[in-house]
């Protein structure tokens, strides 16, 4: 892809002044910052053209070469001095906010993704937030996306974050004189110590602001809604937590956005009970089924499923469907579907069944006692089971 103009990138003309550009730039990375445009691709390819148009046109040498030169004077090593191989435009996000935080008083200041501190300074984060997603046993076994609206605080939108009124709304801080740390001397039994701690006047930023935002009163944060889109893996189970990044609150003065904790629920399925990753169904079969054998439907996650039962199944026997059980959260094997066969016997019968049972009572296999030779009773086929 050809390289844009970097005039053109900021619209700014070829004679424009330094402020003028540095105006157009706040403009633009306002614009396309990232926290405002989470997950777009080209909002972060224009901030990051903007940033690199920026740094050439905003220094004198490179400006001079680049209006000599046009592209060619920047790439390589040639365009010495700033930092390292950006005239090529190798330019990550994180140059962007360690070279270019300053530009917005402090705002945007410190490493993306919590870089920890700039220069001494320390950086704001925002504070995560939690959020509860009920999940049915299909969503669970196939993963899901989730659109969940959250009340969160969000960046103004009047000053970008910033809390200023404007670009000239700030002054250096009194207590620290821009330095954002003051170092206190502590005399101790062992002698004297000195420490440094973030300064209490700015709260590390180095600046104060004199004339605050009217929307924000100052703060650089207002509370509003958000839909967050959120992607969770099949195989996830109750009281999971997924933490989705940079999407809980914004912080106070710009900085880094805390992230969004999201709390697996399940919601109780009557017919498939989980265990680990296998579902069991109790499975309910007249006794004359179970004696003659038959087929009958069970429930699956998605639909149903008819399996045999052979003659002669005893109470308690456990029948496995292989495979069609819940998936493993890392993505690898699945679960069974475990069938527990229980027999119904009939409560309330009639005349006619009443002599036929009793026909059947005086039978030599409905006369035995003792189980079947070979097979477990119901006890111990349970504790197998269950280990
Ligand atoms: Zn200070
Ligand atoms: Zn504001």
């Amino acid at each position: 892809m050809a390289k844009r103009d970097y005039y053109e990138v900021l619209g700014v003309e070829k004679n424009a002044s330094a402020d003028e550009i540095k105006k157009a730039y706040r403009k633009a990375a306002v614009k396309y910052h990232p926290d405002k445009n989470p997950g777009d691709k080209e909002a972060e390819e224009k901030f990051k053209e903007a940033a690199e148009a920026y740094d050439v046109l905003s220094n004198d040498d490179k400006r001079a070469r680049y209006d000599q030169f046009g592209h060619a004077g920047m790439d390589g090593g040639a365009a010495g001095g700033g930092f390292g191989g950006f005239g090529g435009g190798g330019f990550t996000m994180d140059d962007i906010f360690r070279n270019f935080g300053d530009i917005f008083g402090g705002h945007f200041g410190g490493g993306f993704g919590g870089g920890g501190s700039r220069g001494g300074r320390s950086v704001n984060r925002g504070s995560d937030l939690r959020v509860k997603v009920k999940l049915t046993l299909k969503e669970v076994a196939e993963g899901c996306t989730k659109k969940i609206k959250i009340s969160k605080l969000m960046a103004c939108d009047q000053c970008g974050g910033s809390g200023a009124k404007d670009s000239n709304s700030y002054s250096t801080c009194p207590n620290c004189n821009g330095a954002g740390y003051t170092i206190e001397t502590v005399n101790s039994f062992f002698g004297r110590a000195q420490t440094q701690r973030v300064c209490p006047t700015c709260g590390g930023e180095g600046k104060v602001i004199t004339s605050p935002c009217s929307k924000c009163r100052g703060e650089g944060v207002v509370r509003g809604e958000e839909v967050v889109e959120i992607r969770i893996p099949a195989g996830v189970a109750e009281g999971m937590q997924l933490s989705v990044s940079g999407k809980g609150n914004a912080a106070r003065h710009g900085g880094v956005n805390g992230d969004l904790l999201v709390v697996i629920e399940e919601e109780h399925n009557p017919e498939l009970m989980r265990d680990g990753n296998d579902l069991i169904h109790n499975l309910k079969i007249p006794v004359t089924t179970a004696i003659l054998g038959g087929e009958v439907e069970v429930p699956t996650i998605d639909s149903k499923a008819r399996i045999k039962i052979a003659a002669g199944t005893q109470a308690g026997k456990v029948l496995r469907l292989k495979g069609k059980g819940l998936p493993e959260v890392n993505g690898y094997g699945r679960g069974d579907i475990l069938v527990v066969v229980d027999v119904i016997i009939p409560a309330k019968i009639n005349s006619e069944e009443k002599k036929l049972l009793e026909k059947l009572a005086a039978q030599p296999n409905f006369k035995k006692t003792d189980t079947v030779r070979g097979e477990q009773n119901i006890f111990e086929r349970m504790r197998n089971f269950f280990g």
